[in-house]
């Protein structure tokens, strides 16, 4: 059985509480091991340590320093690769080959390049005139905001964490993560990284827990965390912009998305096909850049529906190191939010063209979170499974006629994350993509990540942009000081 502790200022600890959760198999429904429940006493020691790291020797490292200790982390997750690739898969079930090129070497990367960013990133500076004709030259310098508070899902558990924690320390702050209650594995592992490479005690702390009235919602309270970083459901983004006002703390939130994808009659199909087959089915669709809505010109409807649902009838599921390319859905919970809405697409009247139950892998795997990939065709635009985000490995797909129609389409919905569009005419892409009312737009790909550009979404997908130097908006604090000459 494994145990999963706290960690805080630099030490492993169960807290105080003595109560623990199950961690559960997600293939199996067996239980991997048991997890400490942090409460208010957790997040005030984490908290607490992390404001004495900022007035001790992180605070005072010398920049070089602090980003050189930085590239040490990437380096030794990258050492220690089988251990976070083996946390990361059990605890999610996702298959090797995506965690193996995905989710670990992005944990590395995100340190990487964020010292990077951080060694590299030019000073604002004004020369003013004034009366007396001498001048004031004002420049502005960046300092850490100090404590920041970092919840994260389950869905990209290293890559979503380290996505947050990277640009924090790189920026001289300190933090206290909370990792999702579904899958504490590798946020757990990395407080050893961190001492292995000599990050100085209470920079780096994670308290497990759950949200609502539990370590999630006592550190977004808390008085001691000057900024909350998030990614998960919108409507836990409003919870927590709720319990950060009364004080003015400051958010970024990553929230979720229901994003179209675009296939013009001059795509090229099966590249296109290829390219939905990740977005749709890729992390069993639990991914929040994901494609949930498809709209395809009607003269390929047929060709391009067809080579889809062939593709869905092709994947593999089953366990991590199974040679499956589909994993199981998180939790059985949310095996019931996805069953539920496959329900409501037949009631509201949809074709399901492939899938729409649950798959008999056998009794092993039968108390797993296990769905079927499935496509939908025929509902109309308010149906709920077109306007809710499901976060599971289904789409609808619907035809279109011309471009005005189909943009007009992508943008009916209140998310605003991201879009994928195919088409082989350059001009079509630069002008419907501009119209495209998200934060990242994909033109004949999806998921093609440069850290440097701006990550975040408009709507209700998210507040703020993360990614290169725009994390360092959120993470510091500017300070102009103005000099007269
Ligand atoms: P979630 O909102 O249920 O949970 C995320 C985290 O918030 C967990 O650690 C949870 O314990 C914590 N939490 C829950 N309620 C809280 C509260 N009241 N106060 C403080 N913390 C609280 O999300 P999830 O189910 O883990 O993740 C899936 C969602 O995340 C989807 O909606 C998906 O679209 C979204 N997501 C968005 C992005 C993005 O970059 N925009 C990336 C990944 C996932």
């Amino acid at each position: 059985m494994r145990e999963y502790m706290h960690f805080i200022n630099g030490e492993y600890t169960r807290g105080s509480s003595g109560k623990t959760f199950d961690n559960i198999n997600p293939c199996d429904g067996s239980v991997l091991g048991q997890v400490h429940e942090g409460g208010q006493a957790e997040i005030d020691a984490a908290c607490e340590a992390a404001r004495a790291a900022m007035k001790g020797p992180w605070g005072s490292m010398p920049m070089n320093e602090r980003l050189d200790l930085l590239h040490k982390v990437a380096d030794r997750i990258d050492e220690r690769f089988d251990e976070f690739l083996e946390a990361e898969c059990a605890d999610t079930g996702k298959p090797v080959e995506l965690a193996s090129h995905i989710d670990i070497p992005r944990g590395a990367a995100n340190f990487r390049v964020f010292a990077d960013v951080v060694r590299n990133v030019p000073a604002e500076s004004f020369r003013m005139d004034t009366p007396d004709g001498r001048g004031a030259l004002n420049y502005a310098i960046r300092v850490p905001k100090g404590v920041v508070g970092v919840i994260a899902p389950w869905n990209l558990p290293l890559l979503l964490m380290t996505w947050k924690v990277g640009p924090a320390l790189a920026c001289g702050n300190a933090v206290v993560v909370k990792p999702s209650e579904e899958t504490p594995g590798t946020t757990t592992l990395l407080g050893d990284v961190m001492n292995e490479v000599g990050v100085p005690k209470g920079v780096f702390n994670v308290v497990h827990g759950f949200g609502p009235n539990s370590a999630g919602e006592f550190l977004t309270r808390h008085k001691q965390v000057d900024a909350i970083t998030f990614t998960g459901e919108t409507r836990t983004g409003a919870a927590i912009m709720k319990a950060c006002s009364d004080r003015i703390a400051d958010v970024s939130f990553e929230l979720g998305g229901k994003n179209p994808g675009i296939f013009f009659e001059d795509c090229d199909v099966d590249n296109a096909v290829s390219v939905a087959m990740r977005s749709c089915f890729g992390n069993c669709g639990q991914v929040c850049l994901g494609t949930e809505r498809i709209y395809v010109h009607r003269s390929i409807f047929d060709e391009f529906v067809d080579k889809l649902a062939a593709g869905a009838k092709r994947l593999k599921m089953g366990p991590p190191g199974s040679g499956s390319n589909l994993g199981p859905l998180i939790s059985r919970q949310h095996r019931d939010k996805v069953l539920s809405y496959y329900q409501k697409a037949v009631d509201e009247g949809a074709t399901v063209v492939t899938g729409g139950g649950v798959p008999d892998l056998g009794e092993a795997l039968e108390n797993g979170s296990w769905v079927e990939p499935t496509i939908w065709t025929g509902l109309s635009e308010d149906a709920a499974v077109i306007r809710e985000e499901i976060f599971g490995p289904c789409t609808h797909v619907r035809p279109f006629d011309d471009e005005d129609e189909v943009i007009a389409l992508a943008n009916d919905t209140d998310y605003g994350l991201a879009a994928t569009m195919h088409t082989r005419d350059a001009l079509r892409a630069h002008r419907v993509a501009q119209q495209l009312e998200a934060g990242l737009i994909w033109v004949n790909e999806w998921f093609l990540r440069d850290l440097r550009t701006p990550f975040g979404g408009s709507k209700m997908s998210g507040i703020g942009r993360e990614g290169g130097v725009h994390s360092l908006e959120f993470y510091t604090e500017m300070r102009n000081i103005c000099i007269k000459l």
